[in-house]
């Protein structure tokens, strides 16, 4: 089964009164339980496709697909629902609340709808457990390394148990061995909770890490056939 299903997605942006085409006749399918790491060089459009497969941003033309439905004719409040229970996502610069702790981190959006930390203290202790960060619950994000840092944005990816995790440029921010660290993470999130993850990077270092490689080069996907051996950990 296909969690993810892209048909003909063509997306312009507006550059004053030209219209950039930044992606151009993407079909990728995505099959539950994949690995996928797109690699493409710095412009090539990386960031906007994974945006549009997590309905953060929406096509010019075409159709994307999650777990079977179709985004284009969700409504808002649907659309919300499916990217916080069907999806987490990952970024390269983290993207944590300076002035919460580890544990609220993770739970933001549940803290939002007025819910308690304490309410989720066995799903917190699970998610805590995989990520190795049981001793940095009460840690604010700049008692933390870059390392450690990521680790909490990959836990708050699953506090939802979504069905596919997607990575913007995951290890874009750290050195060699933290990176290794963090893609074993993601692998082991990808084999042993059967997450379907999706990464895009430009680094050949973080490419190696998946079940499938897809290239991209200037808003087109040029090879989508590269069967990885996986690294074994
Ligand atoms: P990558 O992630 O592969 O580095 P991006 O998807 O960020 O590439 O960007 C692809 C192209 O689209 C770039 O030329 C970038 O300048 C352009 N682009 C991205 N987002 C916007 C935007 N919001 N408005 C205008 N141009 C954009
Ligand atoms: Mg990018």
């Amino acid at each position: 089964m296909n969690v993810i299903e892209t048909k003909e997605i063509y997306k312009n942006f507006k550059m004053g009164i030209v219209d950039v085409e930044v992606l151009k006749d993407i079909n990728l399918n995505v099959a539950k339980g994949e690995f996928v790491s797109i690699m493409g060089p710095s412009g090539s459009g990386k960031s906007t496709l994974l945006y549009l497969l997590g309905a953060l941003d929406k096509p010019t033309s075409g159709q994307i697909l999650v777990n079977g439905k179709e985004l284009s004719v969700l409504k808002d409040k649907e659309e919300s629902i499916m990217r916080r229970k069907e999806m987490g996502f990952v970024f390269q610069f983290y993207n944590l609340i300076p002035n919460l702790t580890v544990e609220e981190n993770i739970l933001v959006p549940m803290l939002l709808d007025g819910k308690k930390v304490k309410d989720y203290k066995d799903k917190l202790d699970e998610i805590l457990n995989i990520v190795g960060l049981e001793d940095r619950r009460k840690y604010t994000p700049r008692e933390l390394s870059g390392g450690q840092q990521q680790r909490v944005a990959i836990a708050r990816s699953l506090i939802n148990d979504p069905d596919i995790i997607l990575a913007d440029e995951p290890i874009g921010n750290l050195d060699s061995k933290t990176g290794t660290e963090i893609m074993e993470l993601l692998q082991k999130i990808n084999v042993e909770q059967g997450k379907t993850v999706i990464q895009v990077t430009h680094s050949k270092e973080a490419a190696c890490y998946g079940t499938r490689l897809v290239l991209m080069r200037d808003g087109i996907i040029c090879d989508y056939n590269g069967e990885l051996k996986r690294m074994s950990s």
